[in-house]
């Protein structure tokens, strides 16, 4: 079959307008591989990267699917609030007239209940806020014959398996239903094999284990963790990424994070779950148009982003398991475009990182920390960039008299002085010098560095240190005179029960813990 336009595929005319509106012309491929099977009505499981173009390709299938009646036929659960709403807003881009209601939390009830009361035939949800709803009998899922379950694998990560669970058995018998997830870990595999029916088993090239997307190139950098953000600054200098997603353990490391990079000249901020729904959705915008350029974030809060563009994803820290650090990577090299993800580790981290790199068949390139005299040498190279392209008429007057005042040399020193106070200059980060094992050797790093890699099979000579005989003092006998201590009496002490010192009456508790036989 010609999987090469939307139209060929099978989709109907008004769809292959709207995408073709969006700039979409040609399938992605795992947008051609669901489709034939979607419209037929099949389940689907389906392993593919996140970024792939997922949510087109339950969505095609499943918009054609729909019938004019005003009840929940497609239920589509996802992890968080952000991929919930960016799965609404993917499906209305192709189609304005859907009926879509969003329910997840951390937003009023009283808009969803309207949404659904006025007949959505679409519902996309966070589990928690649709078990919430059919607690309260607002969602009626008796007519529902499609499920999508997206980025399952995130579902299981963040224990919402359970509620997904009772939210299925709620579902009437046999609904269409479509599983999507990046990995497929035995809890997944066993919901599949309980909900779906010999389903069409779709595995894209890129996906699980061997996680290598040819789009996103991974980049590590070994630094200590008490010069990790400082690093993390002349790194930004340097490369100047139109925007980056800036991924921490904690909450709290993401608002220190923001404050850092805001401190060294650099337009930041923190994403994490404790913010309120509406500074999110602010953030997320302001990110997404461009206006911000770093936003630094939690697992949690970043989860399903789409960020279109995207060019460099940081992870301070690697996160808990190699899928975690897939999935982030995955908020770049979106749609084919190219990005990097870029790992700041410390010592202990790096060795995790490429057992990793091993485990998934990540190619990872090792750089050195930038350096201020990196940045130097990047803004001399970009002044020189700026100056041939600079007019040289406007300020000519001006100029003439201060060559007139000046020696030419001093004068271009002290504009160049006033240059590099404008900019940010980043920090000196001493260097954490090489030994031959180490991921990235700098030529000449020298000082010594106690934790240093090294292989457990290889012989290290035993350095043998010569003894040293300390000279003996001898320091004369004082005797000091005897003092006489005057005994005191422990506060404690009553009578002679020594230590036990009865409570005031009044202190004791009252009432008889025995009831006294009659
Ligand atoms: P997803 O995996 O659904 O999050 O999609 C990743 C990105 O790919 C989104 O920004 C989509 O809008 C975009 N996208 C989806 N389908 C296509 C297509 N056929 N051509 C180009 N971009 C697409």
């Amino acid at each position: 079959m010609n999987t090469n336009t939307f139209a060929a595929l099978g989709c109907n005319a008004a769809l292959v307008a709207a995408l073709d509106r969006r700039g979409y012309t040609t399938p992605m491929p795992v947008q051609a591989e669901t489709f034939k099977a979607g419209l037929e009505g099949r389940d689907l499981l389906v392993q593919s990267q996140t970024g792939s173009g997922k949510t087109l390709a339950f969505g095609l299938p499943l918009i054609h699917r729909l019938t004019s009646e005003k009840y929940p036929q497609a239920l589509i659960l996802a992890p968080t609030r952000e991929l919930a709403q960016q799965v609404g807003e993917e499906l209305r881009s192709v189609d304005r007239s859907l009926n879509i209601a969003l329910l997840v939390g951390g937003t009023p009830y009283q808009p969803q209940m309207k949404a659904l009361h006025y007949g959505s035939s679409i519902v996309v949800g966070t589990p928690g806020r649709v078990m919430d709803h059919l607690d309260r009998g607002s969602l009626d899922l008796s007519k529902i014959s499609m499920v999508v379950l997206d980025e399952c694998d995130e579902m299981l990560n963040m224990g919402f398996i359970e509620d997904v669970e009772k939210i299925l058995a709620a579902a009437p018998k046999g609904p269409q239903t479509y599983l999507f997830s990046a990995t497929l870990p035995p809890p997944i595999a066993s919901l599949a094999k309980r909900f779906l029916k010999d389903p069409v088993k779709i595995q894209l090239s890129g996906s699980g284990e061997q996680a290598q997307h040819a789009d996103i190139s991974h980049a590590a950098c070994l630094v200590p963790d008490h010069a990790r953000v400082k690093a993390l600054v002349n790194l930004l200098l340097l490369d100047n990424p139109s925007a980056a997603l800036i991924f921490t353990k904690t909450k709290a490391e993401t608002e220190e994070v923001a404050e850092a990079l805001t401190q060294a000249g650099l337009s930041a901020a923190f994403l994490h779950g404790d913010l309120v729904q509406a500074s999110r959705t602010r953030i997320l915008n302001q990110f997404k148009s461009g206006k911000l350029h770093l936003l630094v974030a939690t697992d949690v809060a970043a989860r399903g982003l789409d960020i279109s563009g995207l060019p460099l994803v940081v992870h301070l820290g690697i996160p808990h398991q190699l899928e975690n650090y897939i999935h982030r990577s995955g908020r770049t090299g979106r749609a084919g475009a190219k990005g990097t993800s870029m790992s700041l580790v410390a010592w202990k981290e790096s060795r995790i990182l490429m057992a990793w790199a091993r485990r998934g068949g990540l190619n990872i390139v090792w750089r050195p920390i930038p350096q201020q005299s990196d940045l130097r040498t990047a803004a001399a190279v970009r002044l020189a960039e700026k100056l041939k392209a600079a007019d040289t008429h406007a300020h000519r007057a001006e100029a003439e008299s201060l060559l007139a005042a000046y020696a030419p040399v001093d004068l271009v020193s002290k504009l160049l002085n006033f240059i590099e106070r404008e900019e940010a200059t980043g920090f000196d980060i001493p260097e954490e010098p090489a030994r031959d094992r180490v991921p990235f050797k700098r030529e000449g790093a020298s000082r010594p560095f106690s934790k240093q890699p090294f292989d457990r099979n290889e012989k290290r000579p035993f350095e043998k240190k010569p003894y040293e005989k300390r000279p003996y003092e001898k320091k004369p006998f004082e005797k000091k005179p005897y003092e006489k201590k005057a005994f005191e009496k422990s506060p404690y002490s009553a009578g002679d029960k020594v230590g036990f010192k009865p409570k005031p009456k009044a202190d004791r508790p009252t009432g008889t813990p025995f009831k006294k036989k009659s």
